[in-house]
């Protein structure tokens, strides 16, 4: 991951804070099970994938799609009880993270916890923004407090807040996300709720309530449409509109808006596997309590922390077992811990074996 493997040879005209940060740090393995991107185990339902391709191939592909993808914007919002002006959609919300840190952060502030979901820190990096980062309390609620006077001490730029919180898997009292919210006018505060499917925690009500805030929503993880690359955020028609400027053109493909609408008009698998993933983490966490040496933290996300006396060892340990999980020993808080998806009952079987081995 260093920037290039000649920087004698970088252009001057790239910018020195592109330049002196280091590419995105993943590695892909190919390994059977993998547990290290908090995906779902379960690919899109063969008949609905069926149908989407009958209606992509319907489609002409030699056409530009929807400029603003206004379609699936309106039926994204009857889906969440929403106005179809405070939806905005684009490929993945990895990319409405860069567009509301080039909305409100560039030049002025990123505020967010540490350790916390790393595109929020790269992006801010990558643009130029003043990033500051507060702890997370040790039991990994958000400092609200110390949150608070920074917010106050700074001008306006943008807040992250992750719930539940990734990579820990934590949620907070309602009255705090509120006190922060309302600590937070003039601020953009955006509620990251890529996970929120997994914590019975839904945050539309603040968010109607508070034009200076909006939910970052996925498809990439309870809908298992990862690979399709669409995220949105539910905003005021207002906030949405600015958001909306920073969109690229025609940035969603027409195969991505096909396939969305299939899983949009047939949504029933997505509880079952989200109960699914439910009963799983609490049937691995209740296994893995026994374990003399390991502690698996509690979670209301599809992952949870693993904490091992040597995340190394356990982490190639697994890998021996054909399983990949995700290293986060050297953030702040997670000592020793890997990040470790819940994958299907059978994934599931292989991992708790593969950990009863260290016993
Ligand atoms: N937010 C959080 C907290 C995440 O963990 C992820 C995925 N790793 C994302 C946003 C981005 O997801 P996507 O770009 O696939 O929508």
């Amino acid at each position: 991951s260093t920037p290039s493997a000649d920087a004698g040879t970088t252009p001057a005209g790239v910018r020195a804070a592109v330049r002196d940060v280091p590419a995105y740090p993943f590695t892909p393995l190919d390994v059977p099970i993998k547990l290290d991107q908090n995906e779902n185990p379960y690919d899109f339902p063969a008949d609905l994938k069926a149908e989407a391709l009958a209606r992509m191939a319907a489609r002409p592909w030699n056409r530009y799609p929807d400029l603003h993808a206004d379609t699936l914007r309106e039926r994204i919002a009857a889906f969440e009880d929403w106005e179809a002006a405070g939806v905005v959609v684009t490929p993945g919300s990895n990319v409405l993270i860069k567009l509301l840190t080039e909305l409100g952060g560039i030049g002025q502030t990123v505020l967010t916890v540490n350790p916390t979901f790393s595109v929020y820190t790269l992006e801010a990096q990558l643009l130029g923004a003043e990033l500051v980062q507060v702890p997370l309390n040790a039991d990994f609620s958000l400092p609200v407090e110390a949150l608070k006077a920074e917010l106050a001490a700074r001008e306006p730029g943008v807040l992250y807040i992750t719930q539940p919180h990734a990579p820990t898997g934590h949620v907070d009292a309602e009255q705090d996300i509120r006190a922060l919210i309302d600590a937070a006018r003039g601020w953009i505060v955006v509620l990251d709720e890529a996970y929120y499917q997994y914590s019975a925690q839904d945050h539309r009500d603040l968010i109607r309530a508070n034009p200076h805030c909006l939910s970052l929503r996925t498809f990439s993880k309870a809908w298992g449409l990862a690979g399709l690359r669409l995220g949105y955020a539910l905003a005021h028609p207002e906030l949405a509109g600015q958001l909306q400027k920073l969109v690229p053109a025609f940035n969603v493909s027409v195969l991505a808006q096909t396939a969305l609408e299939v899983a949009l008009e047939n949504p029933a698998y997505v509880q079952q596997r989200v109960a699914e993933g439910l009963r799983e983490r609490a049937r691995v966490l209740e296994a893995l309590a026994a374990h003399p040496t390991l502690e698996a933290l509690p979670s209301q996300s599809n992952f949870f922390l693993l904490r091992s006396p040597d995340a190394g060892a356990t982490y190639t340990h697994l890998l021996s077992r054909g399983i990949v999980v995700r290293r986060q020993d050297r953030l702040h808080l997670l000592e020793g811990c890997l990040r470790v998806a819940i994958g299907t009952p059978a994934e599931n079987d292989a991992l708790l074996a593969a950990l009863a081995e260290l016993a």
